[in-house]
């Protein structure tokens, strides 16, 4: 039985499974979301529930939120009801959403006022991540409470990267979702070239995957997109939200990110065509709409 209490804030597709397995490691642990019947099912693993931020944090020495972006962090941590109001001083806020680096840091500094350390650590891997507990997860802050919260990352994560001090770890997210974007974009690019052409984009997927352009994106999602197979791992919204955090960071750091604007413009539209739930290998219907082709069901 581990001793360490643990305060769980956000019980979505990503935090449940995450909480469940940090329960299953034997820690105990309060949990609060706000729609409270999603934190429900936690129960029957041992969880206790909370009904604010607040409350569930004040007996807990590590404090993990996974919440959707940068607005319902600031709530949930330094808000009316949030952790800062009852965290003890020496506990540990790890922020595992995905949000914006320079918000993070006005985070973390209200939170050291208040003697609490922060981490920022977002993660990549989907929720089959989340279940199977081999999240890649990204660090921020200081590198002795990073020591200190290993074991615990260790229950949700297998690849757990230093990335230098806070928000560090949300821009190396950041730089992840650039690049998936693109991989995206990349794909669905190559795929409606080869149908436009009469080209089958199966053989076409399966010989360039194996490659120099092979990438996870297209020996993954080609698949998905040649049979317009659009069901979500990660969901067309969630990316936009990202890329919108990618493009003010470069705003504010005076970086230009060209091929990221343009996918976050090509997704503007695939959500206009009612596809923001959709999963992100949906953008190979935008690109068959602009060549005037639909992918043609051959059979083998
Ligand atoms: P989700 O299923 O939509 O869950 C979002 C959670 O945040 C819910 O528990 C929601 O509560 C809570 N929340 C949102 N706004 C809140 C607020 N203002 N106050 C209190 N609670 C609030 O999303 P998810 O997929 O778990 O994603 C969570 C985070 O992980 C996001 O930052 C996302 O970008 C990141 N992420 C997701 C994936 C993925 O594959 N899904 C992968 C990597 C990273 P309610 O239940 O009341 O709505």
């Amino acid at each position: 039985m581990n001793s360490t209490k643990i305060a769980f804030i956000g019980t979505g597709l990503m935090g449940l499974p995450m909480a469940r397995n940090l329960l299953r490691a034997g820690y105990p642990l309060t949990a609060y979301n706000r729609t409270r019947s999603k934190a429900e099912p936690l129960q029957k693993d041992g969880a206790k529930l909370a009904s604010s931020p607040s409350e569930a944090a004040k007996d807990a020495q590590i404090i993990i939120s996974i919440v959707s972006d940068t607005p319902d962090v600031e709530q949930v941590l330094t808000g009316e009801n949030g952790v800062i109001r009852t965290a003890k001083p020496g506990s540990i806020v790890i922020d595992m959403s995905t949000i914006s680096p320079s918000a993070t840091r006005i985070i973390a500094q209200n939170l050291e006022a208040r003697g609490v350390e922060m981490l920022d650590a977002p993660v990549s891997g989907g929720d089959t991540g989340a279940i199977a507990g081999t999240l890649s997860i990204m660090v921020g802050g200081k590198k002795e409470i990073l020591d200190q919260s290993m074991p615990i990352l260790k229950t949700m994560g297998k690849t757990i990267t230093y990335c230098g001090g806070h928000g560090m770890g949300q821009m190396t997210k950041l730089c992840n979702q650039v690049a998936i974007s693109l991989h995206m974009l990349a794909a669905s690019e190559a795929i409606a070239f080869a149908e436009k052409a009469g080209l089958d984009p199966s053989l076409m997927v399966q010989a360039v995957g194996s490659g120099a352009a092979g990438s996870w994106v297209i020996n993954n999602l080609g698949t998905k997109m040649v049979k317009h197979d659009f069901a979500p791992g990660f969901m067309v919204r969630l990316l936009q939200k990202d890329l919108r955090i990618c493009l003010a960071t470069a705003s504010e750091i005076g970086a230009s990110l060209p091929g990221a604007s343009l996918a976050h413009q090509l997704y503007n539209s695939i959500e206009a065509h009612g596809r923001g739930d959709e999963g992100t290998q949906s953008l190979i219907a935008l690109l068959e709409e602009m060549a005037n082709i639909e992918i043609e069901k051959r059979t083998e």
